[in-house]
């Protein structure tokens, strides 16, 4: 029979950077203009990738700064981590490190399998050039895309990567 295997994949980042937008786009297959900021919301969605099937939980953070305690639900029992920030904030750019060695940290780990992804690159409001997520990725042993939710850009892509990574780091089936 085939196996399902189960991952969990938590969303992080700046509030705003557009976290729950592109959750819901690759959900539901929509564009929210507006969502409530500060819920947290786990989504399910089942991910064919690679000829195995997926049943995925992704969490959808309410958000980190760099005052923000890591919430354990966000470290443990988690497979992989998707890191937003979007390229038209600087400071949503900066966070990403900093959320990424809270996670590291909590963990006791050196590296975690991880996204880095540049949100609304539909906004001519550019403040992070491609080069400089494609160089904090490599830093991090990470994958980066750029994504626009509302445009659906490399949205399902994010996931796609996301799942690549927690194979790469746990090629057998030890994550099952
Ligand atoms: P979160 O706090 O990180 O979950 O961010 P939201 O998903 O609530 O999005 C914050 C704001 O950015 C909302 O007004 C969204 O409509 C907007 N937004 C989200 N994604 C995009 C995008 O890809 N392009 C543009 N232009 N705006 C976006």
């Amino acid at each position: 029979g085939e196996l399902v295997k189960k991952r969990k994949i938590a969303v992080l980042g700046s509030r705003s950077v557009g976290k729950s937008s592109l959750v819901i786009q690759f959900i539901e297959n929509t564009f929210v203009e507006s969502y409530y900021p500060t819920i947290e919301s786990t989504f399910s969605k089942t991910l064919n990738y690679n000829g195995t099937t997926f049943d995925c939980d992704i969490i959808d953070t309410a958000g980190q700064d760099e005052y923000t305690i890591l919430n354990s639900k966000h470290a443990i029992g988690i497979h992989g981590f998707v890191l937003v920030y979007s390229v038209a904030s600087r400071k949503s750019f900066d966070m990403v490190q900093i959320v990424y060695d809270k996670i590291i940290n909590f963990c006791g780990l050196n590296q975690i399998p991880c996204v880095i992804v540049g949100s609304k690159t539909d906004l001519s409001t550019r403040q992070v050039p491609a080069e400089e997520g494609q160089q904090l990725a490599k830093q991090n042993h990470a994958a980066w895309v750029e994504t626009s939710a509302k445009a659906n850009t490399n949205v399902s892509k994010v996931f796609e990567l996301c799942l690549a990574e927690i194979e790469k780091a746990s090629p057998s089936s030890k994550a099952d």
